[in-house]
This record gives structure tokens, sequence and C-alpha cells, in this order.
């Protein structure tokens, strides 16, 4: 994707408050992020434990949503991300919510899913991250990528429909 810069990201946000979106914690690192190698722009509150951002590009603007990660088992298991399919053990995958956009959002609608708890499903996909174990398929990267854009757009839809 294209390099973000701070306020293309606060501006991009459906489930938030204005306030929400002043307040949350953009990564001061813009510049050295691998936007050339992202699929969308995910990363982690370091202030926060529990909450958890992702900017992707829909429809040739920016959506991105602001999320809840839900408190971990601490049971050591296989979990699979359900938008890159890469399959992690212990807390490599999170539960993630993300409350609703518009007057859902207010009356207390959320939307779920299983996500690479530091977001980087991008980087598994191309091999810059590590998770150990990738699904033995013989689909190209290309494909990987369009799948990962799939899932991550019906996510979207779920959330802002
Ligand atoms: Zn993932």
């Amino acid at each position: 994707m294209l390099s973000l810069t701070e306020s293309a990201i606060r501006a991009s946000f459906v489930n938030c408050t204005k306030g929400e979106t002043k307040r949350l914690a953009v990564p001061r690192d813009l510049d050295q992020q691998p936007w050339h190698d992202l699929d969308f722009f995910g990363w982690r509150d370091p202030a926060a434990d529990g909450r958890a951002y992702l900017v992707a590009e829909s429809g040739g603007g920016l959506v991105g949503v602001a999320l809840r990660v839900a408190t971990q088992s601490g049971r050591a298991r296989r979990s699979m991300c359900s938008l890159c399919l890469t399959t992690h053990t212990g807390d490599g995958v999170s539960l993630m919510t993300a409350r609703k956009a518009g007057r859902e959002g207010r009356q207390g609608n959320s939307v779920g899913a299983y996500l690479c708890a530091d977001l980087a499903c991008s980087l598994y996909l191309r091999g810059r991250k590590d998770a150990g174990r990738r699904l033995d398929e013989t689909i190209t990267l290309a494909e990987k990528i369009e799948r990962t854009s799939a899932n991550l757009a019906a996510f979207l839809t779920r959330v802002t429909s």
C-alpha cells in the first residue's frame, strides 16, 4: 500500500468518536514502516494492551477500524488468523472486536474476528516474519494476498454495514 501520514490515518477511522480519533496512538515511526509489503496497516497500542487498529485502502479511500483485543486464555493452542490464514501457537492469534460504524455501533453492536495478534498478516504472507508453520498450499503469493484482501474487505463490510 502507499505510505500513510498521521493525519490520513486519524481521518480514516469509521468506528471512533472524534475525541477517540484525536487521542488514539498512531505509531511515530511511520517513515520506517515497510509500506511496499503491507496490504493493510495494523498496530497495537503500546500503552494500552487491549487496543489495536487497522487501516486499509478500500474503494479508493481509507477505512480505519479501532479494535478491542480480548484477554487471552493463556492456554497454549494453535489458532488461525481469519485474514491471512497463518497458524500461530499460544497468543499469536487474538480475538479482536470492532464496534460497528454509525448507529449500530452506538447501540452497542460489534463484530469480531480472529487476527494475527500483531496485525502483521502481510509480513507473514511474504515470509518477512516467521510464524513457525504455515498452511502447506500450492497457490501463489499473489493469490494469498488477494485472498487476504478479500477476507479483510469482508470484515470491513461487516463493520460498516
Ligand atoms: Zn493474519
